[in-house]
């Protein structure tokens, strides 16, 4: 499988409860390297355009609300088929639906409040890598 870069969120709800290591080292444990790392507030206006593909959902301001109520913990993780790694490290969107052991499972609060994000394609992982990330703040090894 080919080594790849992906872009993960640590989401407030995770944040304010100092849990960023706890899931930083869930993502180590499985080979997930970080290769960029940052702690951000955004607006709501920043929150509305990573999300604008959801922009017409129903959840969408709740949503946007949300990612801008703390600081997020943005970063580059990369390693071995890191974007469906990363996801499946997370588990389902409803942390009801995700398997035992997994992000979502163990520290979610609700569908809005589910503690982490990861790109879902490698397109999308190349987008959102450059949404918050210059080339340069990207560690090349
Ligand atoms: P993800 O890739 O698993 O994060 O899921 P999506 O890309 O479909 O949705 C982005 C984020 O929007 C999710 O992580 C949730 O925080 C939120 N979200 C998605 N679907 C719903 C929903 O049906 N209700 C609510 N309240 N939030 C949702």
């Amino acid at each position: 499988m080919s080594v790849e870069k992906t872009l993960s969120i640590i989401k407030p709800d995770a944040v304010k409860r100092d849990l960023t290591g706890k899931i930083i080292a869930m993502f180590e444990e499985k080979g997930l390297r970080v290769v960029a790392q940052k702690k951000i507030l955004l607006s709501k206006e920043q929150a509305g355009s990573f999300y604008a593909v959801h922009r017409d959902r129903p959840f969408f301001d709740e949503l946007c609300e949300f990612m801008s109520s703390g600081p997020i913990v943005v970063q580059v993780l990369q390693g071995s088929n890191a974007i469906d790694l990363n996801r499946q490290i997370m588990g389902a969107t409803n942390p009801e639906q995700a398997e035992t052991g997994t992000i979502r499972r163990e520290f979610a609060l609700s569908m809005t409040e589910n503690s982490a994000h990861g790109s879902d394609s490698a397109e999308t992982a190349r987008d959102e890598i450059n949404f918050f990330f210059s080339g340069l703040e990207v560690l090349q090894f």
